[in-house]
């Protein structure tokens, strides 16, 4: 276990709440895994967003980690699927993006996500972001 991982590990660990992980790039899919699952997290990973609004649709995660660019479908546009279906409408979804010139933070939230992040992420952050999206979605009911 890395050294991050390990510190994470020591701290409070959360309810399992099920995240669902839409990201291509194997590396940071690993890595925000571990992290969440460390955490105490349960976790389901697809490479597509195609695959992932079928996971969304049987799976009902708390909470969706959407890559931004992905090889098929993008994931601004999975976002726009997934709020169009009363039935996956209400989860909560933080983009993930490696480019953050184009994708900054307020125009990921106009699209209608509730978190956002850069990539390389960082642990701290990221945890931090996962844990107050998942509390707006609990006051939301
Ligand atoms: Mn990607």
């Amino acid at each position: 276990m890395s050294f991050v991982l390990f510190v994470v590990s020591q701290e409070k660990k959360v309810a399992g709440e099920l995240i669902l992980i839409i990201e291509d790039n194997e590396k940071n899919r690993k890595l925000v895994r571990d992290v969440l699952q460390v955490k105490g997290y349960k976790t389901i990973e697809t490479e597509t967003a195609e695959e992932g609004l079928k996971l969304a649709l049987q799976q009902s995660p708390a909470l969706i980690l959407m890559d931004i660019q992905l090889p098929g479908m993008d994931g601004i546009t999975a976002l726009k699927q997934l709020r169009a279906d009363p039935k996956t409408n209400g989860i909560a979804a933080i983009a993930i993006t490696a480019s953050a010139m184009t994708h900054n933070r307020q125009t990921m939230l106009a699209e209608g996500f509730d978190g956002y992040q850069t990539k390389p992420i960082s642990v701290k952050e990221f945890l931090a972001e996962v844990q107050r999206v998942l509390n707006l979605k609990d006051r939301k009911g």
